[in-house]
């Protein structure tokens, strides 16, 4: 089993020096993970390091192909209210 990243990340690279592998990739049109290298951290550390760092929702996967930061869970702002919610800061 191994993280991946998908569409979504804007490639900041805080992730890339954090895992203890060396799988994440630097790549374009985003970071990949190497799916052969992706230890999902086991034996490392108890959380996922790419996934600890990463500043964007919803763009590392784990091996379930679940979203580890799902949509909501770093903004604290649940999607239903997002579109509001962006709409009120530029109003600012
Ligand atoms: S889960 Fe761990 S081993 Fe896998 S890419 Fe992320 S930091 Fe590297
Ligand atoms: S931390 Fe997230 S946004 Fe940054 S390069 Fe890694 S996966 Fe992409």
């Amino acid at each position: 089993m191994a993280f991946q990243i998908i569409e979504g990340c804007v490639s900041c690279w805080a992730c890339e020096p954090l895992c203890p592998s060396g799988a994440i990739v630097a790549a374009t049109p985003h970071f990949q993970i190497d799916a052969k290298q992706c230890t999902e951290c086991e034996g490392d550390f108890a959380e996922p390091q790419c996934a600890s760092i990463c500043p964007v929702e919803g763009v590392i996967l784990d091996g379930l192909g679940v979203p580890v930061n799902p949509p909501g869970s770093l903004t604290g702002i649940p999607p239903e209210r997002m579109a509001a919610a962006m709409a009120e800061i530029q109003a600012r």
